[in-house]
């Protein structure tokens, strides 16, 4: 990669950053395609989110991913907002459309993507049992919503931040049922999977150093698809243990690939060159 006074930036707002994929798929995907680009992080403190924004136009930024703890408090920040955006209440990609911040959640249309490409799963009339109640729920949800979901039951170790999103997606959708569980009521839970259609974990239970989920899935149909978000270990114990039951399993490595796969398709207008970005990031793992 030949950089120049006249590469175009794009990166990733975060903190912390430095352990961020972005980087190496997205500048494996600009040198695919031969584009004069360079994908960087920055760690960008809570205190100074605002003149990060203002460098983006300062500097001539042409794209930005924002990762965590910044995809709330960056929404107030544009000065424009997708649908997605509006109904999580968070922004994962922004694009400078000459000096006007447009911000965009590719976190919605790749989770379905990802579970589309990997089940052949269509969410239209169909019953959603998602695990967890922060942005990465609230992703989800959005993404079985706009894609026609009949029922959605949303499960939390704490049932009133469930019962949070359950209200503000009532609000904005109401044709489709939603209903809220504690994860320690395991007799409810043993009511509502065997009504699945599809089972997301969107919750960081089984992730490196955090406690696996307990769920009861010998109640789960055998045609319902387990979805888990968490990419790190690369096969879940949720995953692990589905396909120990026969159910069909993957975990988030795809949901991942394809917000990257969506952003840079919004940033440059391209194709991306989706079979490079996903051998980078396996390659990382
Ligand atoms: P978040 O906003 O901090 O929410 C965390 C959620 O996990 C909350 O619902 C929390 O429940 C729940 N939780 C935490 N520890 C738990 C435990 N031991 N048992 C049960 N539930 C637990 O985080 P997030 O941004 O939504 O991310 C959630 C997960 O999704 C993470 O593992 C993240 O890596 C993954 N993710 C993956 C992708 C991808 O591209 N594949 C994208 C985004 C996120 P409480 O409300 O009770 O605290």
């Amino acid at each position: 990669m030949d950089i120049s006074a006249t590469t175009n930036i794009y990166g990733i707002f975060g903190h912390p950053v430095s352990h961020s994929l972005s980087p190496i798929m997205h500048n494996r995907a600009f040198e695919g395609l031969g584009l004069d680009c360079v994908y960087l992080g920055f760690d960008i403190e809570p205190g100074s989110l605002t003149s990060a924004v203002n460098a983006i136009k300062t500097l001539n930024l042409k794209g930005i991913n924002i990762t965590i703890p910044h995809k709330e408090a960056m929404v107030n920040q544009l000065d424009d907002l997708t649908e997605p955006v509006i109904l999580t209440g968070a922004v994962n990609t922004i694009k400078n459309e000459n000096g006007r911040l447009v911000g965009y959640n590719t976190d919605v249309p790749g989770v379905m993507r990802a579970i589309k490409e990997e089940f052949n799963f269509d969410p239209q009339y169909k019953n959603a049992f998602i695990v967890g109640a922060g942005g990465a729920s609230r992703a989800v949800i959005a993404g079985m919503c706009l894609n026609g979901a009949r029922q959605i039951v949303i499960a939390n170790r704490t049932l009133s931040k469930a019962d949070i999103l359950k209200k503000r997606f009532t609000d904005q959708y109401q044709n489709v049922v939603f209903s809220t569980v504690s994860l320690n009521d395991q007799e409810k839970i043993k009511r509502l999977l065997p009504e699945s259609n599809i089972i997301v974990n969107a919750s960081s239970a089984g992730m490196v150093d955090i406690p696996p989920l307990e769920l009861p899935l010998e109640t789960v149909p055998k045609d319902c698809p387990v979805y888990d978000l968490v990419y790190n270990p690369i096969v879940s114990p949720l995953v692990r243990q589905a396909r120990e039951f026969g159910l069909k399993a993957e975990s988030g490595l795809g949901m991942l690939l394809y917000q990257g796969v969506e952003a840079f398709e919004i940033w440059t207008g391209k194709k991306a060159p989706v079979d490079s970005m996903r051998e980078v990031l396996l390659g990382s793992r």
